[in-house]
């Protein structure tokens, strides 16, 4: 609470905005302070015979709010800058925030000339102290006849006061209210959120009754609980979550502050809670299947909203009542059938893992003892350049003397894709599965080369009884350099990048050890980020399990960010998730710089410097 609403630690993340934000903020809390300070003094201790603004402490009292008010004012003049001059495409005009705007600044001015036409009138030798008021009485008003500016002082006095009020009165529903919703969104809020990527589990399949009615997720805002409803009107309409969504850059329908804005104001009609969000049209299904589950809406968020959490709840109410297309319907039914997205069946599962046998890759059959499984996942059993970084995992492992063995041929996809897609119910079938696997195996330690399955495995197996070790790939390699079981004797000398997986970076916080490994390998040579990297990270596009089906837009994420990572002017784009890979192996085709900048896994590089 401290962190984010008093300090307002991620709103001053963003430089301009961020100050402009803390000097209204803290004029306001400065200026609240000083008028309650002055109307105790005035109003009750002065009856009571006793002061409180005398002395130095008054003539202190006097200076900082001058300074204060000097601040406030400076922030309302950022403000019209950034809206009104700079026209920053996120703000948007709306009449409630110029009126907002006008108020707070008539507040601000109209102190000033108070205050200095009291000094006029009443001249003091401390009059100093408050120097704003000094300057604007000199400027303005030091030489005209007292009645006049009595009676003008009345005036602007009872408009102060008037305005003042009347923006206390209106404050819920005005865009000032979020002072209140957003330090209440935080302290109430950010404590029970889950951890980033972490969906909720509404229920256990194995625990239900048969005949029990199943809900899941809204369709409208009566079947939001109370914190929920909290979060939206919490929502500011700053637009940091739209700006740093890479949906919404590719020219999908979907904007997060839309789903933000169009909610909280359903929220606050008379009979918004219980009209259907889809039906009434205003959120459209395209927008919610846009979503990547990237996550970078809520780490941009500075009041700590989770935009994602509200879009993929609306995805799983449209997917309990079957509105899936074609293709979502044809990955779920592969799942089902096949264990994995794609629709293979055994015999090619069956054929990859004889593959790895050849290299000397064991299963747990044959190496019961292994202290890692290496889970290899659907994306680098199934798919031909996925199985290229999962050999290269398989060596380095082999080379380093790891002790791991892989599942064969009883490896089933996590039930990620099925998750995000909003079907909860194919997604426990598929984890109940695979822990009982793992379970009967005593598997307590795994190695991933998919951010997806990493999430998976680690942070939402736990809610049916499976706590595991999970390692990503580059954490094991950066374990076996930094302890000299892993040496490279043949160092690269090329330029490169790194693409932060959405999944193992900002979702799980791995940015170090990818970063080490490349550095090791890659000794003769550069290495560059792109513009956007680590936390702020812009996703590929492959996430949410939208790499399963088709979304409406103007631009790929996926080329977004190669040209990002040609920015650079890198050689080599390196990547940490077989989707991405899959995703920029794409790109680069169909823009053609799949001559100049070649996309490596960090596991690749790495085996080609052993
Ligand atoms: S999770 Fe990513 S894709 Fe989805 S709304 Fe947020 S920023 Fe956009
Ligand atoms: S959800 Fe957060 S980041 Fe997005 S518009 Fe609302 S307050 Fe801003």
């Amino acid at each position: 609470m401290a962190r984010y609403g008093l300090l307002q630690r991620k709103v001053v993340s963003e430089h301009l905005a961020g100050v402009m934000h803390l000097l209204i903020y803290t004029g306001i809390i400065a200026l609240f302070i000083g008028t309650t300070l002055v109307f105790i003094d005035h109003d009750i201790l002065r009856v009571l015979g006793l002061r409180l603004l005398h002395g130095d402490f008054y003539l202190g009292f006097e200076f900082v709010l001058d300074v204060m008010g000097v601040a406030f004012l400076l922030g309302l003049a950022l403000l019209i800058y950034r809206r009104f001059i700079r026209h920053e495409p996120r703000l948007r005009n709306r009449l409630e925030y110029s009126m907002a705007l006008a108020g707070l600044l008539f507040i601000g001015l109209s102190g000033y000339v108070l205050e200095a036409i009291r000094l006029t009138v009443e001249p003091r030798p401390w009059s100093g102290y408050s120097f704003v008021g000094k300057a604007v009485s000199t400027a303005f008003f030091v030489n005209l006849p007292t009645e006049p500016l009595t009676l003008l002082y009345r005036g602007i006095w009872w408009s102060h006061a008037i305005v003042a009020f009347a923006m206390v009165a209106v404050l819920p529903y005005s865009p000032l209210g979020h002072i209140f919703s957003t330090l209440l969104n935080i302290a109430v809020n950010a404590p029970r959120q889950l951890p980033l990527g972490k969906m909720k589990t509404p229920f256990r399949i194995d625990e239900l009754d048969p005949s029990a009615d199943i809900k899941l997720g809204f369709r409208s805002l009566a079947e939001l609980g109370w914190m929920e409803k909290l979060g939206l009107d919490a929502c500011t309409d700053c637009g940091r979550c739209e700006a740093a969504c890479p949906a919404h850059a590719a020219g999908t329908p979907l904007s997060p502050r839309d789903i933000m804005q169009k909610l909280r104001r359903q929220l606050w009609r008379s009979d918004g809670l219980d009209e259907d969000v889809f039906a009434s049209g205003l959120i459209d299904e395209e927008e919610v299947w846009a979503c990547t589950t990237c996550s970078a809406c809520i780490e941009a968020c500075p009041v700590l909203i989770r935009p994602m959490d509200y879009i993929l709840e609306m995805r799983r109410a449209l997917t309990l009542e079957g509105k899936l297309d074609k293709r979502k319907t044809a990955m779920l039914t592969n799942l089902s059938r096949y264990g994995n997205p794609y629709g293979f069946d055994q015999s090619e599962k069956q054929k990859f893992f004889e593959e790895l046998a050849e290299m000397g890759v064991q299963t747990l059959e044959e190496k019961p003892d292994a202290e890692y499984v290496y889970w290899i996942g659907c994306a680098s059993i199934y798919d031909a350049r996925g199985r290229e970084i999962a050999k290269s995992v398989a060596k380095i492992l082999l080379k380093a003397g790891v002790s791991f063995a892989v599942l064969g041929v009883e490896e089933t996809c996590t039930g990620d894709p099925a998750r995000r897609i909003g079907e909860e119910g194919r997604f426990q079938e598929l984890a109940l599965q695979n822990i009982e696997t793992l379970k009967q195996k005593s598997v307590k330690k795994i190695i991933v080369n998919c951010p997806h399955c990493f999430n998976t495995l680690k942070k939402e197996y736990r809610d049916f009884g499976l706590e595991l070790e999970v390692k990503h790939h580059s954490q094991v390699i950066g374990e076996l350099l930094r302890t000299g079981r892993l040496k490279l004797t043949k160092p690269l000398s090329e330029k490169i990048t790194l693409h932060d997986s959405c999944y193992i970076g900002r979702i799980n916080d791995v940015f170090e050890e990818p970063r080490f490994v490349i550095q090791s390998a890659n000794k003769d040579g550069a290495y560059v980020e792109m513009s956007r990297s680590g936390r702020k990270s812009f996703c590929c596009g492959a996430g949410g399990s939208t790499y399963w089906y088709e979304v409406r837009r103007t631009d790929r994420e996926s080329v977004i960010r190669l040209r990002e990572a040609v920015e650079t002017g890198a050689s080599i784009l390196a990547v940490e998730c077989p989707y991405c890979m899959q995703m920029f192996a794409d790109a680069a085709r169909v823009t053609g710089v799949d001559q100049s900048l070649k996309i490596k896994d960090i596991a690749e590089i790495v085996a080609e410097s052993i």
